[in-house]
């Protein structure tokens, strides 16, 4: 296995750029492979970056990262390793389709039916989900046929003939093996979650994010299980929790304004409070998008050459206070002809934190008979989702999302509680990039330049892309012996 060139002693003063997920759990493995210098600079005033929960009437929302797929055992294996919350099922979502007479909300096995007969209105009645379950079935021998068996994320570096045979968009790939079903599915377990619209992503990007155990975790089940997961005290905390009982050194509220490469090593300029402060360190790991880290370090030409070419959305997420107003029994919905229309700001989805946290569905959710917080007032607290492609306008955006909620669910708005947007969300390559090879490439510059480039920019915009990154790196790295 090829060498990942690394921190020379466990003595080694080494530099973490950014307290997100990639950096804290990178900063966690480092200590626990004995280095003894690791220090973590986070621009902001805690930990956890697009994992980001805000406690709002007694119940955690989410605003970043809210969901556990299949695939996140680590991810669990921390969360209970530190103790940090239940690992609950996560009711499933409503499809809301457009109808003459408005949105109306549609289980998923009912909406992929209805994919299934717009593409084959010769099925037999009762047969949609059959027709479903074969393409899933075929895409999960094609996966395995095209990248064999791996860990983490990113597959091994796929040889010239499969790299040509997913140089295509997501859907002209499943046109090509006769499994276009599987568009309908893309739309909750991929698009929905800002990774992009089925006809304009790398076939490569959708692939790395639908493995095979992840594509049949999530279809819906006879026997209840559901396989997506959410924590009863929020993502965030994991990542402050790893921080406390480990006793991580961050540097919180500590943005990193520069860095430059000395002959030794590196200089790091950050602001402490209202000082500017400079430190010296043998070894450098950035987590922030690669793109925008230009700003501070001086990239060579290589550098440039890849993390220049990368592009990202934004998501608004955006907690409201609402009357309780047209429910259907899931405390969870996307819109899909919404998502599907492209038209910017408009609402792709919502979900109450608070019915979703406590499993109240149904009847229970519909009729509205449930609090919709730990203060026992009947108020909704919903978050919303909006994925707009070019950089939105605040007012614009709570202009169209009032609409929905008046228009939509027929609720009056009480009151906006708090408005993120996310800019640099699912840092990316285009499709020839992905093509070329162009995130092994990078991985084969690593530690080249006395640098280890990690998060979402050089992997997947998720936990597992980031985690399972860090791990498959670690793996080609010879740790130091004291
Ligand atoms: C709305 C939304 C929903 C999501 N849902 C899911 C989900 O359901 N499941 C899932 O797995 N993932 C989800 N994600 C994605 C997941 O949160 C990210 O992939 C993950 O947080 C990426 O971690 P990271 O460390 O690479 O980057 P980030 O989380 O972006 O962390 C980067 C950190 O670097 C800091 N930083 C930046 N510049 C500097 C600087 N100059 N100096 C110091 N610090 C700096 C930032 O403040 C930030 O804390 C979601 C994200 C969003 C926004």
């Amino acid at each position: 296995m090829k060498r990942i060139p690394g921190p020379k002693s466990l003595k080694d003063k080494i530099a973490i750029v950014g307290g997100g997920p990639s950096g804290i759990h990178m900063a966690y493995k480092l200590k626990n492979a004995g280095f003894e210098n690791v220090v973590v600079f986070e621009g902001s005033e805690d930990v956890g970056g697009k994992s980001r929960t805000i406690y709002h009437r007694g119940v955690p929302h989410e605003f970043g990262t809210c969901y556990g797929q299949p695939d996140y055992t680590e991810i669990y294996d921390l969360v209970r390793e530190h103790d940090a919350g239940d690992i609950l099922p996560m009711p499933g979502p409503d499809m809301w389709v457009d109808t003459p007479g408005g949105k109306v909300p549609l289980k998923t096995s009912q909406y992929y039916g209805l994919e299934a007969r717009k593409l084959r209105p010769d099925l037999a009645n009762g047969t949609e989900l059959q027709f479903f379950m074969a393409a899933i079935q075929k895409y999960v021998r094609l996966h395995g046929e095209l990248f064999g068996q791996y860990e983490g994320m990113l597959m091994p570096r796929p040889d010239r003939t499969v790299l040509a045979a997913t140089n295509m968009t997501f859907l002209d790939f499943l046109r090509k093996h006769d499994i276009e079903i599987l568009k309908a599915l893309f739309i909750p377990a991929a698009t929905m979650q800002g990774y992009g619209h089925v006809d304009e992503i790398s076939a490569l990007y959708a692939m790395m994010w639908l493995t095979p155990k992840f594509l049949l975790g999530i279809i819906p089940r006879t026997d209840g299980t559901r396989n997506i997961k959410i924590l009863s005290k929020g993502f965030q905390f994991l990542w402050q929790e790893m921080k406390r009982q480990n006793n991580l050194n961050v540097k919180l509220n500590s943005p990193v304004l520069g860095i430059i490469r000395t002959r030794k090593g590196f200089r790091v300029i950050y602001r402490d409070c209202k000082f500017f402060r400079f430190e010296k360190f043998d070894f450098l790991i950035l987590t922030p998008t690669l793109r925008t880290m230009s700003n501070i370090i001086q990239f060579n030409r290589e550098e440039n050459s890849y993390f220049q070419r990368s592009f990202d959305y934004y998501i608004i997420s955006t907690l409201v206070d609402t009357t309780y107003g047209r429910r259907s029994g899931a405390p969870t919905g996307y819109y899909v002809d919404n998502i599907n229309s492209k038209i910017d700001n408009l609402v792709w989805g919502f979900r109450d934190s608070y019915a979703s946290l406590r499993d109240i569905l149904g009847t229970n959710y519909s009729s509205g008979i449930y609090p919709g917080g730990t203060d026992g007032r009947k108020i909704e607290s919903s978050i919303y989702y909006q994925e707009p492609q070019s950089r939105p306008n605040r007012a614009t955006a709570k202009r169209i999302l009032r609409n929905h909620i008046e228009n939509v669910n027929q609720a009056k708005v009480l009151k906006v509680q708090k408005q993120i947007v996310w800019d640099n969300y699912f840092p990316r390559f285009s499709i020839p990039d992905m093509a070329s090879g162009i995130l092994w490439d990078i991985f084969d510059m690593q530690g080249k330049y006395g640098i280890w480039y990690i998060g979402s920019s050089v992997s997947f915009e998720s936990l597992t892309g980031v985690v399972g990154y860090n791990n498959l790196l670690l793996k080609h790295v010879d740790i130091p012996t004291k």
